[in-house]
């Protein structure tokens, strides 16, 4: 008999010794689960607070990326954009185009119609040309003022000119009224247009540095022989120098 009471008071405490093992285990466990629980918390909360960086983030880029006025790309974009672009119509032997724009006596548009008309004309400009260069890789920008600018990757002089003069005739065709135009009785643009051809791109590469300013140089003389030649037209530099392409009144 005292054997057998001897037996069940071991068992018990053994039992006893394993139960209060167990109530130890369960509470460390529960120690745990309840770290790891706010280390969750902490790692939902960070994740939030990413997400909502990461989206201020997007939209500053793509704050810096555009211009407040008229909403399409700046110079800084574009400056950015045509080293890029230049580069890689080396890398893929494809030409590159660009087409340097402006307004045609916006200082006297200003004066007639005031400012923030000024404004408007500006931003219908910027949206046309934006919406007539929205293929792929072509960017439309305002280099700054009443100038813009636009990017044709593989496209070649002969096409750009005619890009150019399509554009040039959809802002005459806005029939924006100015009617101490330089030319006819709305506002008109005029455009300059160059090309870096493959040939060209593939020569010296230490001049790959210099290519899209030279690129930009070429397209504003041209520009600026447009305006000498009378305005709301295009003019074309060539390796032989500038010539004018097409001139469209009426139109
Ligand atoms: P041209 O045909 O030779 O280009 O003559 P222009 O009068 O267009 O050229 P000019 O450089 O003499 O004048 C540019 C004008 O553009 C002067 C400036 O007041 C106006 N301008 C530049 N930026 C803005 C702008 O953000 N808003 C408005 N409303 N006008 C601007
Ligand atoms: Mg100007
Ligand atoms: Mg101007």
């Amino acid at each position: 008999m005292l054997v057998v009471l001897g037996m069940a008071a071991v068992l018990w405490a053994i039992r006893h010794r394993m139960q209060r093992r167990v109530d130890e285990l369960e509470g460390r466990l529960h120690e745990h689960t309840t770290v790891l629980d706010a280390r969750q918390l902490e790692i939902n909360r960070l994740e939030m607070e990413l997400a909502t960086s990461t989206q201020r983030l997007r939209k500053l880029k793509r704050l810096v990326a555009i211009d407040p006025l008229t909403g399409i790309a700046n110079r800084r974009h574009f400056d950015r954009t045509l080293e890029r672009e230049v580069r890689r119509a080396r890398r893929e032997a494809i030409p590159i185009s660009v087409i340097f724009c402006d307004i045609d006596g916006f200082k006297l548009y200003n004066d007639t119609q005031g400012h923030a008309q000024g404004d408007e004309a500006l931003t219908l400009v910027a949206q046309t040309l934006a919406e007539t260069f929205r293929r792929g890789s072509e960017l439309a920008a305002r280099y700054g003022g009443e100038e813009f600018v636009v990017i044709l990757p593989g496209v070649d002089v002969a096409q750009a000119s005619l890009f150019a003069e399509r554009l040039r005739r959809q802002i005459w065709r806005l029939g924006i009224p100015f009617a101490s135009a330089p030319v006819g009785d709305r506002l008109t643009i005029s455009a300059g247009v160059a090309t870096l051809t493959s040939e060209e791109l593939a020569g010296d590469p230490s001049l790959l540095a210099k290519a899209p300013e030279a690129l930009l140089n070429s397209a504003d003389a041209a520009l600026y022989r447009a305006k000498c030649l009378g305005r709301n037209r295009v003019a074309v530099k060539t390796s032989a120098g500038p010539a004018i392409v097409a001139v469209d009144l009426a139109s």
